[in-house]
């Protein structure tokens, strides 16, 4: 077969395991000896070292022996944006006060509103710049980030643009979430109906307008949105066509699953506390689950999201940070496999798909990211580790040798 050159070819060579990731969850292929050929940004040809093409006039050829690959990371749930910090929150937690008090006493997700609507897109930015260098670190090539740390159309459009300045600016590709719904506002809080009027009829259309989303997401919980309310805003985010993401059942069973398999959801996100008709349901909608075991694990909380009754369901898995200056603020999308392993009983193989495949599924991408195959896009992780249970063994340490990025490589960054 003749390959089209679209430009420069790289032959990495010699990886000692890669991990294309190309079969279905809790199997594993593993390739040794291996070799990579990219031209331009895609892949095009994966397979033993001396069995593919050979050299050609002009080819770079990067030697890496004694490291792993994998494809690139996708952290497919994030709330890059804020501005402030929140560690008095942390120390008042150690203090033995609640999330909930925290809340009510003016801090939570209120307290980064404040900070960010007080804060200009150029600080946002270089602060969201700063989270995704470290992201990058971890093997991170692509994400998804959210507002909702504006809460008003002016402040929600300024995270959205703030994200979308980053996303151009790269290496990271960012799919842009708006996530208006995320609480109440205090200035509404005595009328939430005029807030859930305000995101459908004003923020929504501006944002579609602007096109600077590609879903729309709602925090489904006790003192945040109701079942009522996530139909509406969800529904009016489709017609204006955002795909829908939901942050369901993650301190309560409230019917959040339910309602992401109802309106054809890219991804129900949390999801500690779903019911057995939950997952029926959304394994049979084929809607992702996100999981986020950071937030459990930093709210000092005992329920993991039962990740293997979803498996054993047929569910799509995703893994994701929930990057944010509240419940969990952590880019380490490793540190959180590792809890996966530990909390979740996954087992390492079915943490990497969480991170490739399945949180390529989460950001609507399957055909493009997540996997080392021809025609998929050069994004590459590569580790000083034998294997991939090592990684999430010897935890919280850096073991990423570099990271390519459209097949550029893109860290470290050159001197
Ligand atoms: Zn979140």
């Amino acid at each position: 077969m003749e390959i089209v050159r679209t430009g420069p070819r790289k032959r990495f060579t010699g990886i000692s395991r890669l991990y294309p990731m190309d079969t279905a969850i809790g199997t594993l292929r593993v390739i040794e000896d291996a070799e990579i050929l990219v031209e331009g940004k895609h892949i095009v040809w994966v397979g033993k070292r001396g069995e593919g093409m050979g050299p050609i006039e002009g080819e770079e050829r990067i030697e890496m022996s004694g490291v792993i690959c994998t494809p690139g990371w996708i952290d497919a749930h994030t709330h890059l944006i804020w501005a402030g910090s929140r560690q008095n929150e942390f120390r008042a937690r150690l203090q033995g006060q609640s999330y909930l008090d925290i809340a009510r006493a003016g801090g939570g997700i209120m307290s980064t509103v404040r900070a960010v609507r007080q804060t200009d897109t150029s600080k946002l930015i270089a602060e969201g710049r700063h989270r995704l260098e470290r992201m990058l670190g971890y093997g991170i090539t692509t994400l998804e980030a959210k507002s909702g740390y504006g809460l008003s159309t002016d402040a929600e459009i300024k995270i959205l643009r703030a994200i979308r300045a980053l996303h151009e600016e790269g290496p990271q590709e960012i799919s842009a979430t708006f996530l208006g719904a995320h609480t109440v506002p205090t200035e509404y809080k005595h009328d939430r109906a005029s807030y859930v009027s305000l995101v459908c009829e004003e923020m929504l259309p501006a944002v579609a307008e602007a096109g600077l989303a590609d879903a729309c997401d709602v925090f489904v919980e006790e003192g945040a949105f109701t079942l009522q309310e996530a139909r509406r805003i969800l529904q009016r985010g489709l017609d204006l066509g955002l795909q829908s993401r939901l942050h369901a059942d993650q301190l309560s069973s409230g019917g959040g699953a339910e309602l992401a398999a109802e309106m054809g959801a890219l991804s129900a996100d949390h999801l500690e506390e779903i019911s057995p008709t939950g997952i029926q349901k959304m394994a049979e909608a084929r809607v992702t689950a996100c999981l986020i075991p950071g937030s459990t694990f930093c709210l000092r909380q005992h329920r993991y999201a039962p990740a293997r009754a979803m498996i054993d369901a047929g569910m799509q898995i995703a893994l994701a940070t929930d990057l944010n200056p509240g419940t969990t603020c952590s880019e380490s999308l490793p540190f959180l496999g590792t809890l996966a392993c530990l909390q979740m009983g996954l087992l390492p193989e079915e943490v990497l798909y969480a991170v490739t495949v399945g949180a390529a599924h989460a950001l609507g991408r399957a055909d493009q990211i997540g996997r080392i195959a021809v025609g998929y896009q050069a994004d590459l992780a590569f580790f000083a580790a034998p294997d991939i249970d090592y990684l999430f063994y010897h935890y919280a340490v850096l073991h990423t040798q570099s990271v390519y990025k459209h097949g550029r490589k893109v860290w470290p960054s050159s001197p």
